[in-house]
């Protein structure tokens, strides 16, 4: 990648590198919430918190940040350690915030101690009352007076399991009149009889997020905590956690969270599209999961390119989708083979009349122009051919270069043909085009002095193999769906995926789930593992050139 100047984020870890601090360390932690698959965005936080380390000689953890144990899950976690190694990325250590829930209780004791802690009575509505609006200070709960003795009791009590969901809570004693409203006593601990994937029925009183989060940075000695700006508000809080615990004191940072275009992020709403059958499943090729992306056939290498492309900022904005593509077209532009596939529910049959009838050539096709070593391989060329039904008009325009009756076209790597007669069927179809080659004029060997404008892809009906090829479209009409005043699900695309049948070149017989090949004019496809023996599955990771209106 080309030189770029330092993020914000760069520059704070070198003044820090430079002034000493942390004795020299820079420790970052990725800490997803194990309740559903890491997405486009989350890619963003892996590639700015493992490539800082990287950078930096430093490490990163991979946290779990498991503190709610209705929404997670085993499976949400394995598929998060795939993710971020298929990115390309090893953590230092595998952690969960579960792991510290006896040193948080702990913690929540200490801050109880220190009169900094209290067990509160109140209900959800009459604490949210209680915090009032911005505008106006708070009021303190009744039960904010409690002696230190009574909260020690109530909340030992809370952990017993003495007392049902939602009956009491332990809130941080700060600040009710507090321009910040996370700073009006926010909670701490709330009870919870449920369940946890890791410590089962341990527990029944659960830490809120902004309690477990600065402390269990502090536990794993992270010097730099980065998250997305909607944390900002949470710093003061994060901060005076550590302070009052006198803990390690990890340093919050915020950035931009990724926003793509015609795209939803957040796991609620993809959740909702994965149980409500608007798609396959986590990783259908068009949701902008990191299992769906690729199994469209996006490469670890082009995520990485997009995220050092759209860099670190400190405002929110808005990313054309555009440019995820263009990262991908480039490196398949360079690294894929070219191989003919006509895409076409119903091809047009190609005979060349002079062609003898059982005979069997092949021609020679370039793997990759833009790779001088990957070589040439052989494609059988015989008398019937099979090419895509937008490759010939009846009655053509000015300037049509590809086939029309009596017009020459090249077969792409083989010979120039004539279009000599047109062959419909009763429904007035075109079924075949009687053709005739010129026998001087293969490719590579051309001596007809004939020449021809158009070049078209085509396959050997003899040996094609049908194929199923699925096209994708933007999942989201939207340009911008979290800014709708509608429920994004209204804007859902219809016509998203479209299936169609293709006849390839036999040589892709072997290919594997996975391989990605440019269909000469067509795009970039990728082998689905929906593929069997007998059927071949691709997906369309991206179209050759941006068709896109912009
Ligand atoms: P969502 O809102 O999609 O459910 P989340 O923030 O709740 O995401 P987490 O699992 O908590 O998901 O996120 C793990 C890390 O990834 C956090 O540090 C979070 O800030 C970061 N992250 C999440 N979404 C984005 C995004 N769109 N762009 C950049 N970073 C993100
Ligand atoms: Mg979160
Ligand atoms: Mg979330």
């Amino acid at each position: 990648p080309a030189e770029r100047s330092l993020n914000f984020i760069e520059q704070i870890v070198e003044e820090d590198l430079a002034n000493g601090k942390n004795g020299g360390r820079v420790h970052t932690r990725f800490p997803p919430e194990p309740n559903g698959y890491l997405h486009i965005g989350h890619a963003k936080s892996i590639c700015l918190n493992f490539g800082l380390a990287d950078k930096y000689g430093g490490k990163t953890n991979l946290r779990f940040d498991d503190t709610n144990p209705v929404t997670e899950d085993t499976e949400y976690v394995d598929s998060i350690k795939a993710d971020v190694r298929w990115l390309g990325f090893e953590w230092e250590n595998e952690f969960y915030a579960s792991d510290y829930f006896d040193q948080l209780y702990e913690f929540a004791e200490k801050l109880i101690r220190k009169g900094l802690a209290y067990v509160d009575d109140s209900t959800a509505e009459e604490i949210a009352a209680q915090k009032g609006t911005p505008t106006e200070p708070g009021k303190e709960s009744p039960y904010r007076a409690r002696s230190v003795e009574e909260n020690l009791d109530l909340f030992r009590r809370m952990k017993a399991g003495e007392f049902p969901d939602g009956a009491k809570v332990l809130r941080a004693k700060i600040d009710m009149a507090s321009p910040n409203m996370h700073f009006r006593d926010p909670i701490m601990y709330r009870i919870k009889h449920a369940h946890h994937h890791r410590t089962g029925d341990k527990w029944c009183i659960y830490p809120m997020y902004d309690f477990a989060h600065g402390q269990s940075d502090s536990i794993e000695q992270i010097t730099h905590s980065l998250c997305t700006l909607e944390f900002e508000v949470h710093r003061p809080v994060y901060d005076w956690y550590i302070e009052q615990l006198d803990i390690f004191p990890s340093r919050q940072i915020e950035f931009a969270r990724l926003n793509l275009t015609y795209t939803v992020m957040s796991k609620r709403k993809l959740l909702q599209l994965v149980n409500e059958g608007h798609v396959r499943g986590w990783d259908d090729p068009r949701m902008p999961t990191i299992a769906g992306i690729r199994r469209r056939g996006y490469t670890p290498a082009s995520i990485r390119e997009f995220a050092d492309r759209i860099g670190i900022a400190k405002r929110d904005n808005l990313i054309d989708v555009g440019l995820l593509e263009f990262c991908i077209r480039e490196e398949l532009n360079k690294t894929t083979t070219r191989v003919m596939a006509v895409v076409d529910e119903k091809p047009i049959k190609v005979v060349l009349t002079n062609y003898p009838e059982d005979q069997v050539d092949t021609v020679s096709i370039e793997n990759n122009p833009e790779d001088p070593g990957s070589g040439h391989r052989e494609v059988p060329f015989s008398r019937e051919l099979y090419i895509e039904r937008d490759d010939f008009l009846e009655n053509p325009p000015k300037k049509y270069f590809r086939l029309s009756p009596g017009g020459l076209v090249r077969l792409k790597g083989a010979y120039i043909i004539r279009c000599e007669e047109v062959v419909k069927n009763d429904a007035g179809e075109v079924v075949e085009l009687r053709c005739t080659y010129i026998p001087e004029s293969r490719s590579g060997s051309d001596t007809s002095g004939i020449n021809v404008k158009g070049t078209i892809h085509w396959v050997s009906v003899a040996h094609a193999l049908e194929a199923e090829v699925r096209l994708y479209d933007r999942l989201l009409t939207s340009e911008d769906p979290a800014a709708e005043d509608r429920d994004f699900k209204e804007f859902i695309n219809p016509n998203s995926l479209e299936i169609v049948r293709a006849y390839v070149e036999p040589g892709l017989k072997s290919a594997r789930a996975g391989e990605r090949f440019q269909f000469i004019r067509k795009g970039y496809f990728c082998i689905d593992p929906d593929s069997t023996d007998s059927q071949l599955v691709f997906n369309r990771t991206v179209t050759l050139k941006d068709t896109w209106a912009k």
